[in-house]
Formats: structure tokens, sequence, C-alpha cells
């Protein structure tokens, strides 16, 4: 069975349009490949072009304005055994240009297909970065004052691996499409195309007018940019992490756990230099890496090392859909500013717990209050650390993890160049809920 499951004159576009022709170029090139319909992902961007991902029986991706190249480098990046192909117009070309030269750059193993038919038809014939010079538009009645973007120079040079254009009427569009396809590393091609409703009619472009433009514009026909091994532009930039070590089964069984009761709320409110948003994104990224949803949202002024830090973590089982904090269920307070940046508790539930380093007066509060030792803390994970340790120390302590599930997950979990500084700072926190509930307190 084919990948393309529509044939062009069932699919949507208007008639003579192009696109119908580079699906099934591209569906027969994608078959050729005999790759099985999970290996592949089509990722679609805005336009006309953007409704395609319908007509493939792949996994399929819809995304924004010229952002597709980004979803597709993050679908490639977590999932290396896929071909990831984005199916782009002019007009999200234009839109997306730094994340095309970005991507082209690092090299990403993603192939980008431009349907490009110089303008944006699904909006109504407006000119787009490709739009050749005098050609006319909607936005342009007297004609394109511009050149219009090279986009297979401007890949080039920036690290793609490959980059061709071709006419959609070039009768090896599916060995074009192959050959591109096959090719590690960053791959455009540049399809041009036929905007029947709009492009056409204005500026009489036929097929062969197609070529007359690629002549007069200078932008050359056919295969302008292949990288060899050793240029830098052929190994793709996750090529290091290809395949995975373990199967993916065993991977998941592997993978630590960390039971939690729903979503929960949870805000560090400090001051800057107390490292409160690195402690929260360390808790945060243990909890996505338990399979947990988390969503860190930071707060802070614009001057440096000076003023309020907070930072708020909700963590859920489910998907997080709404990424502010309503009812904070743990408030970790850890400086003056921090409590002030935060205004008053007095909103919280009965059922929240306020940790608040000794000495801080949190104010009327229905939530339950207890004392944190911090000088104590910070005499034995040292200032940096101790924001971490607190926020470790009060996660069991407001009945959110289990202090044994979240060692184990840290040690599992936690790593780059703090792996050692965090692990202690999360073990002194677990040790300190363990040797004593912090004393109780009042709001006062
Ligand atoms: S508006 Fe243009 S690009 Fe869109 S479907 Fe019609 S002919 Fe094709
Ligand atoms: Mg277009």
């Amino acid at each position: 069975m084919s990948v393309l499951t529509a044939r062009r004159g069932d699919m949507c576009y208007c008639p003579g349009c192009s696109h119908g022709m580079v699906l099934e170029q591209l569906g027969a090139a994608i078959d050729g490949l005999g790759l099985p319909p999970e290996r592949v992902c089509i990722v679609s961007d805005i336009g006309c072009i953007g409704t395609a991902d319908r007509y493939f029986s792949c996994h399929t991706f819809h995304g924004l304005h010229g952002r597709s190249i980004t979803y597709a480098e993050g679908i490639k990046r977590a999932r290396p055994e896929m071909l990831v192909v984005v199916l782009i117009g002019d007009g999200g070309c234009g839109i997306g240009t730094a994340h095309l030269i970005h991507a082209a750059r690092r090299c990403a193993d993603i192939k980008v297909i431009v349907c490009n038919n110089f303008n944006f038809g699904m909006t109504g014939g407006q000119h787009s970065a490709t739009t050749p010079i005098t050609a006319l538009t909607t936005t342009t009645p007297n004609g394109a004052p511009d050149h219009p973007f090279d986009l297979c120079t401007t890949v080039g040079v920036n690290g793609a691996a490959y980059a061709a254009r071709h006419s959609v009427f070039d009768d090896a569009m599916v060995e074009n499409f192959h050959r591109a396809l096959t090719c590690p590393g960053f791959v455009l091609v540049d399809v041009w195309e036929l905007c029947t409703a709009y492009f056409v009619p204005a500026n009489k472009l036929s097929r062969g007018s197609l070529e007359e433009y690629s002549t007069k514009l200078g932008l050359p026909f056919g295969v302008l940019r292949q990288g060899s091994p050793g240029d830098g532009a052929a190994e793709p930039v996750d090529a290091p992490r290809a395949a995975p070590k373990r199967e993916r089964g065993a991977e998941w069984s592997a993978a630590p756990t960390l039971a939690w009761p729903g979503r929960r709320e949870i805000c560090v409110a400090g001051s800057a230099g107390q490292r409160i948003r690195s402690a929260v994104g360390v808790i945060g990224e243990i909890a996505v890496g338990c399979g947990l949803y988390a969503a860190q949202q930071d707060d802070f002024p614009i001057t440096v090392r000076r003023g309020f830090s907070l930072s708020n973590l909700i963590v859920a089982c489910t998907p997080i859909r709404y990424t502010s904090l309503d009812d904070a269920d743990l408030v970790v307070v850890l400086s003056p500013d921090g409590l002030e940046r935060l205004g008053s508790l007095a909103g919280l539930l009965p059922t929240s717990l306020v940790v608040a380093a000794e000495g801080i007066a949190v104010g009327d509060t229905p939530a339950r209050v207890r004392v944190l030792p911090l000088k104590t803390v910070e005499k034995r994970v040292g200032k940096e650390s101790a924001a971490l340790a607190a926020l470790t120390c009060a996660l069991p302590a407001a009945g959110l993890a289990d202090a044994g599930e979240l060692r184990a997950a840290a040690d599992a979990l936690v790593g780059g160049s703090y792996r050692q500084t965090n692990l202690a700072a999360i073990a002194a926190g677990l040790e300190l809920a363990a040797e004593a509930a912090p004393a109780a307190a009042t709001g006062q």
C-alpha cells in the first residue's frame, strides 16, 4: 500500500495546482524506500500545502507558520530512526527563514520539500519571499520590486548536505526526491510549481515559463549542493546519537517511576543567586524523566544578581493545558525578596503547605506552615544548592513524592556538569526530611 492515500484529482487543491503532483511524486519516492509507515513522519506547514498531511498514512504533524522545520528537527532528535520530511511552501519559508538557516547550519537530518509557487496561495495571492522580481501579485500590482530569496544557495552556504531546485514538471522528480531523501543530513528541495488560482493568471505562467524564470533569475535547476564526508556538511548533527542502544520497550521498562497524586502546583520564592530556577528545573526534569508532565514558569526582574527570583512548577500525570498556578499545593519561601514578590499567602488553601526559611514571617494564611532551617541546609550543601535541598525536603512533607522513589529517580536521571552537586543537594534534602519534620509554626 502506498504511503499516499489519495489521488491528485481527489485532493482539495484548485484544478491544475501543482501540489497534487508533488505529493504523488513524493509518495512514490517514499514508497520506493520500502520503509514501514511508522518510520516516516511528514511535518506540514501553513498554506494550501499545509493540508497535505491528511493524505499520508504515516506519522504526520501539522505545524505553524515556518515552524515546521523546528518541529521536524525535534522529532528527528527524539526518533533518530525515522525519516522526517517537511512539506512547506514559499510563504512558510519566508516566515521561518531563521529556522531554515539554523537547521541547515546544524545539518539537522531532516528533508525539507519546498512547494514554491511564488506567492501565498491560500490567503489570496500575496507576494512571498520567493516572488520573482517584476512578478504581479495582489500585493505587488506594479511588479515585485525585489529579487527572490535564493533558498538553495542560502541553505547550501550555511551547511546543508544537499540542495536542489527542480521544476515540478521534471520527468525525473521521483528519482530526484529519492536521491534527496536518501542523502544524510539537512536536505532542501526547492520545487517550482504553478498556483493556478493566483500566480498563473496574473503572470501568464506556464510549464515552459518556469524554465524561463530559472534562466532570467539566475536560479538554475539541478542539484546545487551535495556535501561530501569531511566537508562539514554531509555529517548530520544527530549522527553520534544514531540508533538507541536498547530496544524502546526495554528502555521504558527500566525508567524510574515517581508516584504522583495528580496535578500539583509548586512555587519556590527566593532571591537572585539562590539558584531557584535551577532547583525547580532539576525537579521538573526528574518528573519528566519519570513519565510525568511538567511545566515551569519563572519570574525575575531584568537586573542580574539582585532582586527576587520565583519559579513555579506544575507536575501532573496528564498533559498540562494550563501552565499557570491556580492554587499552589506547596510554597517554599527562601527569602524576604521572594515573599514580597509573592505577596499575601492568605488565598492559599488549608490543604496547602508553606515551607518558609527560619526568620521569615509569612503572614496570615490558612495553609499549614513549616519552618525550614535554611542556615543549616546552607552549611550542609552550600548556599548555591540550598534551594534544591529545601525543595527536595519539602516534597515528601507536602505528600507529593515518596523520598525513596525521588532519590532513585534523581540518581537515574540527573545529569550534566552539576550532577554530583545536585545529587548531594537532593540527598541532603531527603535526609533533612527524614531526620525530623520541620518544626511546626503558624502563619504570622
Ligand atoms: S490557491 Fe494556489 S496553491 Fe492553493 S490550492 Fe489553489 S492553486 Fe494551489
Ligand atoms: Mg506559496
